[in-house]
């Protein structure tokens, strides 16, 4: 039994794959938009998630982005367009697998039941260790080095893997939002608040990050090495 997050706008579509789904004994989680799927699968963490491309809020290719941000889970994309540059997008995105409407119901599993059980196409990096604390993004765990785990909630481990996974990498404060969040609001000091927790955790001397750095106006960089964060930003905007 697996948790599949179904994402379509189309309520007679999403009725059939719910109906569907739960005759083969999984639990459905239902969204119709983008910002909503974002949001489910941040909290829910479902096995697979099933994506319409044309949704109300947002292109599919985003969400499908918006997920590779921090989660490998298998996306199986549904769309009506048959373009193959669609469906290029789709996989060059992240999908696993494309199905074309219309499909049969058959078919549609057997490629589900393919992604449940093969290895995401994304690199699974096991662990990023600093010289401070190690992210053990298999586990889902980070641990000091002296072997203690860091009890983090679950919000701020979203906040930590998306970083580390994209180690040196700019990670905007709007694709935090969008990814941890599922916002598309960007006035909100969400990140600022759960950063200045974030680094009370983990950071040895939380005032001056070595590892989460704030760039100021953007957004922040995970660095694994541990770096001067003064070499990066001054000191007063390293709250953000
Ligand atoms: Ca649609």
């Amino acid at each position: 039994m697996s948790t599949i997050l179904v994402v379509e706008d189309e309520k007679p579509m999403l009725r059939t794959m719910e109906v569907n789904l739960r005759a083969r004994g999984h639990v459905v989680q239902l969204a119709t938009s983008g910002s909503q799927a974002l949001a489910m699968a941040a909290r829910r963490h479902p096995d697979a998630v099933v994506l319409d491309l044309g949704l109300p809020d947002m292109d599919g290719i985003d969400v499908i982005r918006g997920l590779r941000g921090w989660t490998t889970v298998p996306i199986i994309v549904l769309s009506a367009r048959s373009a193959e540059a669609q469906k290029v997008a789709a996989l060059d995105a992240g999908a696993n697998d494309y199905v074309s409407k219309p499909f049969g119901m058959d078919e549609f599993m057997a490629r589900l039941r393919v992604a449940l059980r093969s290895p995401s196409p994304v690199d699974e990096a096991p662990a990023v260790v600093t010289p401070d604390f190690t992210i053990d993004l298999a586990n889902t765990q980070v641990r000091r080095a002296d072997g203690e785990v860091v009890r983090l909630t679950a919000t701020e481990w979203h906040v930590v893997e998306l970083l580390a996974r994209n180690p040196g990498k700019l990670v905007s404060h709007r694709q935090l939002l969008r990814d941890v969040w599922g916002l598309e609001d960007t006035k909100t000091n969400l990140v600022r608040v759960f950063m200045v927790a974030i680094r009370k955790k983990l950071e040895p001397d939380p005032s001056h990050p070595r590892y989460f750095i704030t760039e100021p106006g953007f957004g922040l960089r995970f660095v694994s090495e541990g770096t001067s964060a003064t070499s990066l930003s001054s000191p007063e905007h390293l709250d953000g």
